[in-house]
């Protein structure tokens, strides 16, 4: 008897282990777009857009080598609604020995199907996700016996693991980080290249079409859609970036502009969290160019190290840390987030700007999701799961296993320090220094505490204020802390009730 093999939304990789070895006179490849899995969030209605026509693309190149597929559209009277659901009713109507699997990237469903294995009459195979770099069980070993894990320990192991960027067993350029190059402002004048954005093509329209009617409710604007649905399409995409962006990558990779999201980012993230490209080859092109002479090394060592880095290391500390991560509130966060957050109706130039690129491209790039809304919602006390649910809604590359420990560890400092060493918590000053936002703003960002002051000041010091025994310990909260410590108590005074005003009228 064949094998039913499982291929989810996210795992559209021609590589996927639950493939290898896959006999089509015998194999049956099972796909189904999941009600359960599309409305647990309200996702952007382009996320919804990009999985599906993705996955029915996917399809369709299977089939076309001869591979027999099993996809339940959502349309479809007969879908259960599941991935579980569906499961059942493939080995019920077709004579199948076996389901081959693998692991998937959210600690929900991945419970889930283990606890399914159990009841089914023939056995579930699952296979390590080695699209991945580090594996789990490695990354496990790699954290085993550490008092803090951080990524920048973790990333050197990496290095030397794939040779990324290695001159025999040492660093190219002698350093392991550029970091510090990397910080700059947009002089002004300068222009970003022009994007090559992605037509939607004809499944994709036939999706949209779908979403459109559909999932209405959902976030966001469907008609600016313009995400790569296919490896083809991806790779057009990443060929760009390398000829055309890479080189400013590092300069102005925390830079900020009004109505410019995308700036020199790579826009890749949406096609690697569902397969469309493989990060191992990302990383390898980056490190040509460099060693062509094409792009700086600030530049391409930055690139690798979100990819090889970041991205490997929140997804290991999420592996290791859940179920119990996802109740992590550090810092006793209990408020609602505010409305703006789903309208962009706000006068924060900064803040309108990010939730514009959301509701627009389902896009915001990383310091615009750290220091703009994350650095608010922390600011303000947003409870963590609202913070959660709205990277999830509002993101096209947003899954668990990344977004969580970006929002929870690295923007809100909910894990009590497991990704990061200290809250990436910052008034005005610094969004005014990596931006042109402020200049347009009806807040003054030079204010702290009048009636024009700019939110995010007084907020900031009362946020210090009020964690001040939490934060004590970190090393590297020190100097704020002895900042706020020399502070009269009346300024102290005037900030809470500026920051307790201000939370009150954001409806928090
Ligand atoms: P670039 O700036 O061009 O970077 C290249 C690649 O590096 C990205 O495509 C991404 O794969 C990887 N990368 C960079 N930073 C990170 C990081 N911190 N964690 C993991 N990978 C990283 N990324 C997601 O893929 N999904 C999410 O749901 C997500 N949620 C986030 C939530 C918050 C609060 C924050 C602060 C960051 C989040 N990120 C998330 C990380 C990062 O912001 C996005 O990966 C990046 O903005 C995607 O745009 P890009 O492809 O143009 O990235
Ligand atoms: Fe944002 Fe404050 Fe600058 Fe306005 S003044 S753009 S609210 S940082």
């Amino acid at each position: 008897l064949g094998a039913l093999r499982l291929v989810l939304g996210d795992q559209l990789s021609d590589e996927l282990s639950a493939l290898e070895g896959l006999d089509p006179a015998c194999d049956l490849v099972l796909m189904a777009e999941s009600v359960a899995e599309a409305t647990a969030w309200k996702h952007h209605k382009q996320k919804l857009v990009l999985v599906w026509s993705a996955m029915r693309q996917f399809a369709e190149r299977l089939r076309g080598r001869g591979v027999r597929v099993r996809y339940v559209a959502l349309d479809d009277p007969a879908n259960t609604r599941s991935i579980s659901g569906e499961i059942v009713r493939a080995l019920a109507e077709e004579p199948l020995g076996r389901v081959i699997r693998t692991a998937c990237g959210k600690w929900g469903l991945e419970d889930h199907l283990l606890a399914l294995a159990q009841t089914l009459s023939v056995p579930i195979e699952t296979r390590e996700d080695d699209r991945f770099l580090c594996s789990r069980a490695r990354f496990a070993a790699w954290a085993e016996g550490r008092k803090e894990l951080r990524m920048e320990y973790f990333y050197r192991e990496m290095r030397r693991a794939t040779g990324l960027l290695m001159d025999g067993d040492k660093p190219v350029g002698g350093q392991w980080n550029f970091d510090a190059d990397n910080r700059k402002k947009l002089p002004t004048g300068i222009r970003p290249p022009a994007r090559l954005r992605t037509p939607p093509n004809a499944t994709t329209r036939e999706v949209m079409a779908m979403v459109s009617t559909g999932f209405d409710a959902h976030f966001g604007q469907i008609d600016t859609f313009s995400w790569p649905t296919n490896p083809d399409e991806a790779n057009a995409i990443l060929d760009h970036f390398m000829a055309d962006m890479l080189q400013g990558f590092g300069d102005w990779q925390d830079a900020m502009s009004w109505q410019r999201p995308f700036l020199w980012h790579s826009l890749i993230s949406p096609a690697l969290n569902i397969g469309l490209l493989n990060p191992l080859t990302v990383c390898r092109r980056a490190e040509a160019a460099y060693r062509e002479g094409k792009a700086p090394l600030n530049a391409v060592e930055g690139f690798i190290r979100q990819i090889l880095g970041w991205r490997e290391f929140v997804r290991g500390v999420y592996w290791l840390k859940m179920p119990e991560y996802a109740l992590r509130n550090a810092l006793d966060a209990q408020g609602k987030l505010p409305w703006f957050y789903w309208t962009g109706e706000t006068d924060m130039a900064c803040v309108a700007d990010a939730v514009r690129a959301a509701r627009d491209h389902a896009y915001a790039h990383h310091i615009q999701r750290l220091m703009v809304t994350g650095n608010l919602a922390m600011l303000l006390g947003v409870h963590p799961d609202a913070v959660d649910d709205w990277y999830m809604v509002v993101f096209a590359d947003a899954y668990d296993w990344v977004e969580m420990p970006n929002t929870r560890g690295m923007a809100t400092f909910a894990d009590g320090g497991i990704v990061g060493s200290k809250p990436y918590a910052a008034s005005g000053a610094y969004i005014d220094r990596m931006s042109d936002y402020c200049k347009g703003c009806r807040y003054d960002v030079k204010d702290r505490n009048g009636q024009n002051a700019c939110p995010f000041n007084a907020l900031y010091w009362d946020f210090l204020d009020r964690n001040e025994a939490r934060l004590a310990g970190l090393g590297r909260m020190m100097m704020p802390l002895k900042t706020l410590s020399r502070m009269p108590e009346a300024e102290r005074t005037a900030f809470r009730a500026k920051a307790a005003a201000t939370r009150q009228a954001m409806g928090v």
